[in-house]
């Protein structure tokens, strides 16, 4: 199946009279006839499904479609993109490993490896993924336990060299994580470029909707555990709260990782999706395709358009020829990157503050990456109680706006920057 068949077909066939639609299965609970039954889904020696908050038949169902998506052998749903990000990377890391990172990933992947991972006694090193050779080579520790970064970077827009540090993790005996949010499976599919592992927010374009907060795991199975046996015990020694199970050996490459991370991870931390949500979900991916290619058409036009307008004085989009990432976006995502660009007011803080205040089709929201064009200033808005100064020093320029472009008419959305930036006094 091509991409677009897949969204809409792959994780869940009906069998002669079920519905053509996943089932809702909110129930908590799975009735069984005798307790062996039962116990044999505790010890993992049957599939099957005993309780929600270690596995859902609806979860499982749009799980499945996302591996397909990503080319993965085996997948999982979390209540939030934080918790696939927190799970992914602790399904492998503990107190006293260490995790190399880039430096421009989503602020709250940034917080949660650098401020609550640190206190659980893991050790995290971010490096410029634009660094040199040698910078990445130096990153790397005898704990190292895997690599991280994301495709194109929330809000950076930095497009991230996959192959590259793929290489670099594989000879060196981990694997790469790439959170996938921004490009979606339809325009990126980092297993293919050597990614082990692949996370989602799905909260952003895969619901679409602005209705679910949501994530996802996909393990692409490449990965040999046993290979690196001293580095991973986690996956290749007994677990003793599974009667001993070696999930390495008992579910191979293919389903170890996701596996261990539902028996131990979803068992102890249970940041499980409710099933509803991932119906909703679900609807959403049903026309990821269609939407991701409007997104990118009318990104690129808007892109365009702010570039010709003297009110502006910058813009921000890999998807942009003349973008310092735009070679690189189109080897990766040769058939668009995303729907979110950056550019700044001229005249700065001041000038973009009253660009905001006369917008009509774009709404102001601190959400990106669905249907709806949204719009963000962070400093007058997030990072408001900062100076010029420190905004320049984090990065953030005071005249910079985030603008998310939806899926409505682009004539609209034109319409309305153009109106906006005439106000703005430059
Ligand atoms: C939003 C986002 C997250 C966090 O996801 P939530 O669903 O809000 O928990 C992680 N990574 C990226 C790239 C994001 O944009």
């Amino acid at each position: 199946m091509k991409k677009e068949t897949k969204c809409i077909q792959a994780g869940y066939t009906p069998a002669n009279g079920e519905p053509r639609m996943i089932p809702i299965i909110q129930s908590t609970t799975f009735k069984y006839d005798t307790s062996e039954d039962m116990g044999k889904l505790f010890d993992l020696e049957a599939p099957g499904y005993f309780y929600t908050r270690l596995q859902n038949p609806t979860n499982d169902f749009v799980a499945a479609k996302l591996a397909a998506l990503e080319g993965g052998t085996a997948a999982m749903l979390t209540s939030s993109g934080q918790a696939a990000t927190f799970y992914s990377v602790f399904n492998l890391a503990s107190a006293g490993d260490h995790v190399i990172s880039s430096s421009t990933i989503y602020g709250g992947s940034y917080n949660l490896f650098n401020v609550t991972m640190r206190r659980m006694g893991i050790d995290f090193t971010f490096v410029d993924p634009d660094c040199s050779d040698e910078e990445l080579e130096a990153a790397f520790k005898e704990n190292t336990k895997c690599v991280f970064g994301e495709t194109i970077a929330n809000p950076a827009l930095i497009v991230f060299d996959i192959e590259r540090f793929a290489k670099a993790a594989h000879k060196h005996g981990v694997p790469l994580i790439i959170d996938n949010t921004f490009a979606t499976p339809i325009n990126c599919r980092p297993i293919e470029w050597g990614a082990d592992i692949v996370t989602h927010s799905t909260t952003k374009y895969l619901d679409g909707h602005d209705a679910t907060v949501g994530g996802a795991i996909i393990d692409s199975g490449n990965f040999d555990w046993m290979a690196h046996k001293d580095k991973f015990p986690g996956l290749t020694e007994p677990d003793e709260s599974y009667h001993g199970i070696t999930y390495a050996e008992k579910f191979g490459n293919g389903g170890a990782f996701i596996t261990k991370a539902t028996a131990q991870l979803m068992r102890d931390l249970g940041a499980i999706q409710s099933p509803m949500n991932a119906y909703f979900l679900n609807l959403g991916i049903e026309s990821l395709a269609v939407r991701m290619q409007r997104h990118c058409e009318n990104g690129l036009k808007v892109a365009e358009y702010l570039q010709t307008n003297e009110n502006v004085a910058w813009v921000f989009y890999p998807g942009l020829p003349g973008n310092k990432y735009y070679d690189r976006a189109k080897k990766y995502m040769p058939d668009g990157t995303c729907g979110v660009i950056s550019f700044g007011v001229k005249g700065g803080r001041k000038a973009a503050e009253e660009f905001m205040k006369h917008l009509k089709v774009a709404i102001i929201a601190t959400h990106v990456a669905d249907a709806h064009t949204c719009i963000l200033h962070p400093a007058s808005s997030t990072h408001r109680q900062m100076t010029d100064e420190e905004l320049m020093a984090a990065g953030v320029a005071p005249d910079l706006v985030r603008l998310s472009v939806g899926i409505e008419n682009v004539d609209d959305i034109i319409e309305d920057l153009k109106q906006a930036l005439e106000k703005t006094g430059a």
